[in-house]
């Protein structure tokens, strides 16, 4: 993959400026964010809707369990997106950027690292199961996630006991 640099905060929000709620602090996931804020746009385009502060609220962005937490209100149907984008963040190092994967440290917190961002206090986190799709690798660890992949057409596979 070829190495790019990060969006800076600055250049992200003013690609975007109906985001002006996140203030462009996940550095390395910023790339990330302005490919899903594209894809946004274009959806909304696509249902001939504007986007402006009466049609879509940025409520929260941030890094959780090591994921790019996205939360907002839109007009328009766009959770598909967001959670495509969260899929891509496990692989994604959210200091730098490049190529990382989930990692956790001796206490268990989870974090999406590359490898010098991991340093000697984070340590792969054992997987459960990679898909790769159009090249790029998503990692699930729980059934949760692999629900996520499932069409959601309101139906779920039932647990197994
Ligand atoms: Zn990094």
């Amino acid at each position: 993959m070829e190495a790019e640099k990060p969006i800076s905060a600055e250049d992200l929000l003013t690609r975007h400026q109906w985001l002006n709620r996140y203030k462009g602090e996940l550095v390395g996931w910023n790339r990330l964010i302005d490919d899903l804020a594209c894809q946004i746009e274009q959806r909304y385009a696509e249902h001939g809707e504007p986007l402006n502060a009466e049609t879509f609220r940025v409520r929260q962005v941030k890094e959780k369990f090591g994921e790019l937490r996205f939360y907002c209100d839109s007009s328009v149907p766009i959770q598909d997106l967001i959670q495509q984008a969260t899929l891509k963040s496990n692989s994604i190092c959210q200091e730098c950027g490049v190529a990382g994967q989930l990692m956790q440290n001796d206490r268990l917190w989870l974090r999406t690292l590359c490898e010098k961002h991991a340093g000697d206090d984070y340590k792969p986190r054992p997987s459960l199961k990679k898909i790769t799709v159009d090249g790029v690798t998503f990692t699930f660890f729980d059934e949760g996630q692999l629900d996520a992949l499932m069409p959601s057409n309101g139906t779920r596979i039932p647990k197994s006991s």
